[in-house]
């Protein structure tokens, strides 16, 4: 059996936003060395005949970057529609791309919240 390294902040970021905010296609979240000036793309593909969303996040920047990178990443990841709904998009960062990232940000601060109060018991 192949034992699976644990998981890192950023793919628990991932899974909270994948469980408050579902995407169109399951995101499959992955960090690249790429050199300095990329920071991260996103992206619809083909694995295994389904759609999902690949995340890029360029390694190569501190935890801190890595996590806002990921934030807009996602971001994109939520507003994806169909192909054709894709193909009249005006531009990447329109109004459904704001409301994505307000619900981010919302989201992860509420979840925050709800975990500190869980521990305090
Ligand atoms: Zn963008």
């Amino acid at each position: 059996m192949v034992k699976r390294p644990p998981k890192d902040e950023l793919r628990a970021v991932v899974d909270r936003l994948q469980v408050l905010f579902p995407t169109l296609y399951p995101v499959i979240f992955r960090r690249v060395k790429w050199p300095p000036g990329e920071l991260g793309d996103c992206a619809v593909v083909l694995r295994k005949g389904k759609k999902k969303t690949l995340i890029r996040i360029n390694a190569n920047y501190d935890k801190y970057i890595q996590e806002v990178v990921l934030r807009h990443e996602y971001a994109h990841a939520m507003q994806e529609r169909s192909e054709a709904q894709e193909l009249r998009r005006e531009r990447d960062h329109d109004a459904e791309y704001g409301v994505a990232r307000g619900l981010i940000e919302w989201g992860l601060c509420e979840m925050a919240l709800w975990q500190l109060e869980e521990t305090a018991g």
